[in-house]
């Protein structure tokens, strides 16, 4: 093994897709219509100013309608922590946005009144999947199944700390689970995107100069509703990943069985969780494999040049995974999802006596993640923000500073405002009207660009 000791974490590009549920009701919670004319009327705005329902933002970020599916808000490229919790929150705000005014669009359709609700969960209300993926920006090298091979074990038992926690039917039986993700997932690594559903998603795309580097496609994740779990799922995958290319090596954790240790661990409480059986023969609960990783990456980066917030991802680390040795939940009330829904759910459950199957439990479990109307758990105090509102404010308009989103971002603003055709994907800018060639951005570091500026000008007299 390498030293086990770095002196720093090496830069690296991240962002976030949330894929939302949507769901159009009346007073009386009764749909007024379906899902994909609620999702029309939601893009109405963007359709009419760009006459597309996929389209980039002044932000960096995406903003896209599948059809016949779920609203998406892909993040600009992040390189901080604070920036990615800024960007994230950012697109739900500017789809809450959307929502109010396409609830004012329908109820006038309609003719009778109408709310459109949006849901940052992993199951709609018909029962289809949503996805929250994590994207990394990783250097080529010949090692990456190995790399990816290495995340298996920490992707899998994770969720003891980021699970959103869920109420699914198992075999007949409404439970409580960690993570409603987990029994979507049916492969560990894997390129293929209809057939299976993978942890990791191996298709090579990388939105950048392949010869350099590659995209790692996180796709088991659940979406968070608070941001302590959605900066600890960034965090500690690049901290992981920083060691991994490193040198460090986690081959003894591999388990057996990872899918069926996924779904196992998500029905149990962690701190009396299964051991699962690993490839060396030993035997370790979900909750000490991730204390191993949280042990390991702790002293490794120990004497390493880490900004202040790393620092307290891995303090928190490993307080919430003593928390939950000790069962002690409500110490993780307002911190971690699960925990959070948990003890709603059970509030609801003995103060009105019902069974995990009682169909007002699935609402409030549903409500949890609804942008809308909401359960306003930071006004209750079961919230911690960690995101500044003015920043959020800012990131609904603004690029991240440090990522090719400056330059795309900056441009999407400066054509928005002169009424210039702009496209714009990951990698590419163009003013049809400028007579200027396509501009590639293949390096996701780059915040200047002489070619960007040249079209930046054009724009003046276009
Ligand atoms: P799909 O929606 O079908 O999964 P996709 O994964 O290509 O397609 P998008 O929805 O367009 O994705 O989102 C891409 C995400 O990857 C964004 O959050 C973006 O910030 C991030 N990203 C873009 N380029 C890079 C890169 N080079 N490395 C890491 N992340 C990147
Ligand atoms: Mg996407
Ligand atoms: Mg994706």
């Amino acid at each position: 093994m390498t030293s086990p000791h770095l002196d720093r974490l090496a830069p690296r590009i991240f962002g976030i897709e949330t894929e939302y549920g949507i769901l159009a009701v009346g007073p009386h919670g009764t749909p007024t219509t379906d899902a994909d004319t609620a999702g029309r009327a939601l893009f109405a705005g963007v359709l009419n100013r760009t006459q597309s329902t996929s389209v980039f933002l002044e932000n960096g970020g995406r903003l896209y309608l599948d059809v016949g599916s779920h609203p998406e808000y892909a993040t600009a490229e992040c390189q901080d922590l604070s920036d990615i919790l800024a960007q994230d929150r950012a697109g739900a705000e500017i789809l809450r946005d959307m929502a109010t005014e396409a609830s004012a669009r329908l109820s006038a359709d309609l003719g009778t009144p109408t709310q459109v609700h949006l849901f940052k969960n992993n199951l709609d209300s018909a029962g289809n999947s949503c996805g929250c993926h994590e994207n990394y920006l990783l250097y080529r090298s010949g090692k990456f199944r190995d790399l990816v091979e290495s995340l298996v074990a920490f992707l899998v038992t994770r969720q003891v700390v980021t699970g959103s926690g869920a109420l699914l039917k198992i075999k007949g039986e409404t439970k409580f689970c960690l993570s409603g993700r987990a029994f979507q997932i049916d492969d560990t690594v894997s390129a293929a995107t209809t057939s299976t559903r993978p942890l990791v998603n191996t298709r090579d795309e990388p939105h950048a100069d392949a010869k350099l580097y590659r995209r790692l496609h996180v796709i088991v994740g659940d979406s968070n509703v608070l941001e302590t779990p959605t900066r600890f799922k960034i965090a500690t995958m690049n901290l992981l990943l920083g060691a991994l290319e490193a040198g460090l090596d986690f081959t003894d954790l591999t388990l057996t069985s990872p899918i069926a240790a996924l779904q196992g661990i998500s029905q149990d409480s962690p701190h009396e969780g299964t051991p699962l059986e690993l490839a060396d023969g030993s035997r370790r609960t979900a909750l000490e494999i991730q204390r191993v990783f949280w042990e390991r990456l702790s002293r490794a980066f120990e004497a390493a040049d880490l900004s202040a917030d790393y620092r307290e991802v891995l303090r928190e680390w490993g307080e919430c995974l003593e928390a939950l040795g000790s069962g002690d939940l409500e110490r993780l009330v307002g911190v971690l999802d699960w925990p959070t829904k948990r003890l709603l759910l059970e509030g609801l459950r003995s103060r009105q006596g019902l069974e995990w199957g009682d169909s007002k439990l699935a609402r409030l479990d549903l409500a949890y993640h609804d942008l809308v109307a909401g359960l306003k758990l930071e006004e209750r105090g079961l919230a911690r923000r960690l995101s500044a509102p003015a920043a959020v404010t800012t990131a609904k308009t603004t690029p991240p500073a440090n990522t090719r989103a400056l330059l795309r971002g900056d441009l999407i603003g400066k054509a928005r405002e002169q009424r210039v055709d702009l496209q714009a994907d990951w990698t590419h800018l163009r003013l049809p009207e400028s007579g200027l060639g396509t501009v590639t951005l293949s390096d996701p570091f780059a915040t200047k660009s002489e070619e960007v500026a040249k079209l930046m000008g054009t724009m003046e007299t276009v």
